[in-house]
């Protein structure tokens, strides 16, 4: 093989293996986020669960109040039965404390299935919780793993990008023009193997005349389809 052309194909692997990295590179940040999203998900999931048992008991509090309220008006009315000597005013305040009790029963029968409710609406916070520590820390763990590869890969794609200018050193100049052109538009590979007349690059058959070219090693040869350079195979 020509040395240009081996030297080609050594570049080739290289710029690929950085392709291959700088989407990697890419994918990380979105990772991260991802990761990050569902973090704040678990967390919106404990803090919505913990809402819940705190304005059930600023609920119950509310009937408690409502509650001692009653209780005092009826203590009220009672006094004032007491001092009245009016009948009529007597059976009145009769009325309003059967009405009062009647009231306190309804708010204190409210109280107890708040306190059913309490009593799952805390079992369902811990579990939140629970869940929200044991997701912190496979997150966390998740993250710091993701940091560390992007660390590994920003490291070997230093080490690459330095390999790849010192072989792109060793090329001529119209040669790597030509090979750079090559690999931007087709994105994959620029040096491809001839086999059995067969272009590797875009699989179509190639002219008698390049299979010469080619098993001669004579020059850069490139496929006349779709442009990329052919080198045999041994
Ligand atoms: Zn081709």
């Amino acid at each position: 093989m020509r040395a240009d052309v081996q030297a080609l194909l050594v570049l080739q692997d290289r710029e690929q293996k950085i392709k291959a990295l700088q989407t990697q590179q890419k994918s990380y940040p979105l990772e991260k986020k991802s990761l990050e999203g569902k973090l704040s998900a678990s967390r919106a999931l404990l803090d919505h669960a913990r809402s819940l048992v705190k304005s059930n008991e600023v609920e119950r509090r509310k009937l408690e109040l409502d509650v001692e309220g009653k209780r005092t008006s009826i203590n009220r009315f009672k006094t004032q039965q007491q001092q009245t000597r009016k009948n009529e005013e007597y059976t009145g305040l009769t009325k309003e404390i059967e009405h009062f009790e009647a009231d306190i029963r309804g708010l204190e029968d409210k109280e107890l299935e708040l306190m059913e409710q309490a009593e799952q609406l805390q079992r369902g916070a811990a579990t939140a919780e629970a869940e929200f520590n044991k997701t912190q820390v496979s997150i966390k763990d998740q993250l710091a793993r993701l940091e560390a590869q992007a660390k590994a890969t920003e490291s070997r794609l230093a080490e690459l990008q330095a390999d790849h200018a010192k072989l792109a050193a060793d090329v001529p100049e119209d040669t790597l023009d030509l090979f750079r052109r090559l690999f931007a538009k087709k994105g994959d590979a620029a040096v491809v193997p001839l086999e059995a007349e067969i272009c590797q690059g875009c699989h179509m058959k190639v002219p008698t005349q390049i299979v010469f070219q080619v098993r001669g090693d004579q020059g850069i040869t490139q496929c006349p389809q779709c442009g990329r350079i052919l080198y045999r195979v041994i």
